[in-house]
């Protein structure tokens, strides 16, 4: 069982790697802190962009040696392989942690991954903590990896007059969340220069309406794991393709207490998809809803 501390400092951790979100990829945001064998939190860290350290990395440079028979608490199961940075399994075996505690498992590591070895080499693993909050920040990544495809979001405002600025504020509000935005067929990086240039690529087109999973996967080998595509015209052509729609992002006009039937349409509430956020904004609404497809 994690303590209350530990509990606390995944949150902590869950928290901090949403500053990975739009520069990670192809790796996942993850973030990681160190408690001391007392409980104290002496590390955290987050991991920004591929080719620099990893979470655990950066949250035990900073623990230093305090982290010797603490606990590591982070928020996806550490690496086991030698890539560009040294495997994270063995950066906390070397560290002295004496237990691990991880929220999310690594669907690519098929059960050999930094687990089983910290596991193998007398540390203690704790798998499972706060699984559904940390996948506030890992659902898309992981969508991604397990589909081998990018995780898609299609953002837009009601007609209306008041359109064009509504998904002016989605595009300003959510594109950090995401490595690729395309709008009005532009297509550019969530955050300009984020990424790790040797481990990524833009798409060359952004011809999505055709051959929309094909587009997908070129996406996904260039290192795409989230795209962003804002505009209720430009985006009419997932309409028939809300299948590879992983996220729906409205923005609604404020409407009289009896008019509301001409503002929330079934249509864009599709069955497969629930609601994860609903919130007043100054021009009216915004939901989001996520694809609980299997
Ligand atoms: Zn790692």
């Amino acid at each position: 069982m994690a303590s209350d501390l530990e509990l606390s400092a995944m949150r902590q951790a869950i928290t901090l790697s949403a500053l990975g979100l739009g520069t990670t990829s192809p790796n996942p945001p993850v973030g990681c802190v160190i408690l001391d064998r007392h409980g104290t939190v002496v590390g955290a860290g987050f991991h920004r962009r591929k080719g620099e350290p990893h979470a655990e990395a950066h949250a035990l440079n900073a623990a230093g040696g305090a982290a010797r028979g603490g606990t590591a608490v982070v928020t996806l199961e550490p690496c086991n392989h030698v890539g560009v940075t040294p495997a994270c399994r063995q950066e906390l075996i070397n560290a002295g942690v004496s237990r691990v505690v991880i929220a999310v498992m690594d669907p690519t590591s098929r059960g050999e991954g930094g687990a089983s070895m910290l596991a193998a080499a007398g540390v203690e693993v704790e798998t499972d903590v706060l699984h559904n909050e940390a996948l506030t920040v890992l659902e898309p990544w992981l969508t991604a990896t397990v589909r081998r495809r990018p995780y898609l979001t299609w953002a837009f405002a009601a007609e209306g007059e008041h359109q064009s600025a509504a998904e002016e504020r989605l595009l300003l509000d959510l594109r950090a969340n995401a490595d690729l935005v395309i709008t009005d067929k532009i297509l550019a990086e969530g955050i300009s220069g984020g990424h790790a240039s040797a481990h990524f690529a833009l798409p060359g087109d952004t011809d999505i309406g055709t051959g929309l999973s094909q587009w997908l996967s070129a996406a996904y080998e260039g290192g795409v794991r989230s795209v962003l595509v804002v505009g209720y015209e430009y985006g009419a052509a997932l309409r028939p393709c809300l299948h590879a729609v992983d996220e729906l992002v409205v923005a609604m006009p404020r409407t009289g207490p009896s008019q509301a039937l001409e503002v929330v349409h079934s249509d864009l509430m599709p069955f497969d998809f629930r609601l994860v956020e609903v919130a007043a904004h100054e021009y009216g609404l915004r939901f989001c809803m996520r694809c609980f497809r299997a």
